[in-house]
Order: structure tokens, then sequence, then C-alpha cells
């Protein structure tokens, strides 16, 4: 089971005191088999990724540039996010797909390239509320994953998180028969590309410690890509402790 915890564009200086909250309580979910991964922004992965030496926290990336290194005002590669201590990069974030027009070849070039750099690579999928509406759920993310996850990735450093558009930050989630018809069917997609190889795949949008244990509870749930709770120690570690044991 793993739980990611995305910071978005949210945390200063100060945010490391919460994140050694996170720390001190991350051994209650290590003893139970939950990896845990905090994604903060740029700036803070170097001071998180040190303080966490002492822990089983791993500190991830919210995005990377596809190429190593060169003329790219403002981007980071994998490579140098790697080397700020980081093990994970999310791809493809629904807000990165819209405030930045990613498409799913971009988001294929960067799944490689945070592979490439060492990184297990989270590739995020999921539909708006109006595909849904209309009855794509199913075949929008079905394209999403053919288009947006190369299949010579390395599927043990590879993670699919499925956040349904309309869920994230709006307190709303689908309901668990969905989840599951949805996490069913990413599974199928995923043997078909990956030879049987197990790919952890994650549900994102609006998780909270209250609804935490029936969602991670449902089959193919393998852990939750978490936003706003992330923020806080208490909320995360209380997502990551809710998580039903699991073979
Ligand atoms: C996210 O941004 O990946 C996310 C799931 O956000 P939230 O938990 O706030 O809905």
């Amino acid at each position: 089971m793993l739980i990611a915890g995305n910071w978005k564009m949210n945390g200063d200086p100060s945010s490391m005191e919460e994140f050694g909250r996170m720390i001190a309580r991350a051994p209650e979910a290590t003893a139970k088999g939950i990896d845990l991964v905090v994604c903060p922004p740029f700036v803070l992965i170097a001071k998180c990724a040190d303080r966490a030496t002492v822990s089983k926290v791993e500190v991830g990336g919210q995005d990377c540039h596809p190429e190593p290194s060169g003329a790219h005002t403002g981007d980071i590669s994998a490579e140098m996010l790697a080397a700020c201590g980081a093990t994970a990069v999310i791809v493809g974030h629904s807000e990165r797909r819209t405030d930045h027009n990613e498409t799913d070849a971009l988001v294929a070039e960067k799944a490689t390239a945070a592979q490439r750099g060492g990184l297990m690579a989270i590739v995020c999928v999921g539909e708006t509320e109006a595909q849904r509406d209309q009855g794509e759920a199913l075949a929008v993310v079905k394209r999403q994953i053919e288009n947006s996850v190369p299949t010579n990735l390395d599927p043990a450093r590879l993670v699919i998180a499925y956040e349904p558009v309309w869920a994230i930050g709006t307190g709303r989630t689908p309901s668990i028969d969905d989840i599951a018809q949805m996490h069913a069917h990413i599974r199928t997609i995923l043997e078909g590309r990956f030879a049987n190889a197990p790919v952890r795949i994650l549900y994102g949008g609006s998780v909270k410690p209250g609804n935490a244990a029936e969602i991670l509870a449902v089959d193919n749930v393998d852990g939750a890509l978490v936003g706003g709770a992330s923020l806080k120690a208490d909320d995360f570690l209380g997502i990551a402790l809710a998580a039903p044991a699991k073979s």
C-alpha cells in the first residue's frame, strides 16, 4: 500500500515543522507495511529529503521535464530531482494537463524521463465530469494509459494514479462501485501492457481520513494520491493508518 501526498503549490520553509511531524509518525505506517511519499513544491525537496534520511518517508517531485538538462527556463529535470534526494515524481497531473496544456504524448516522455533519472513515475489519469456524464470515463482512461504510459517502462518503478478530475479538491468522490469498476479496468489494461507484472494503482480525489478506509479497501486500490489532506501530518497519517491489511 502506497500513500502519496501532493502538496501542489503550497508550502514554505515553515512547512518543515509539519513535515517533521509526518516523519515522527511515519513508523506507525511503516509498521503496517504502508509506504509514504510526500511531493512538496520543488523549493522544499532538498530540505525535506535531508530531513527524511532518518525515516521511511520518501520525497518526490510534482513534475519533470523530458530532457535531462538544457535551455528550458523554469523547468526541472528528473535527474535534478534525484540529485536533490527525490525518489519519485508525479507526471500528468490533471492540473498540469489543464494549466500547461500537457498532452498524453508529453506525459509519456516525462514518465520515460522519470525512470531514466532513477525515479518512480507516478502517472496520473482520469476523466472530466462531462466525460463521465457522457459514459466515456472507461474509454478516456484507457486512451490516456495507452498514450501516456509507454510499454517499455519498468513496471516495478511505475505507479498509476486514477484521479477523476471532478473529484480533485471538490470534496466529491465516485461511488465505491465506480472506483472498483475503474480500478479493475485499469488493472486489465496494465496486465495487457506489462505481462502481468504488478503495477500499483492509486485512487486520488478528495481522500480524507473519514473516507480512506472504505476507498482503500476496494479491490485493485493499492493506495492513494492525496492533495489537500496531505498538508497536515495528522490527516495524512490518518489516511495511511486507515488502510486495511491487504495481501
Ligand atoms: C490531487 O491533487 O492529486 C488530489 C487528489 O487532490 P485532493 O486530495 O485535494 O482532491
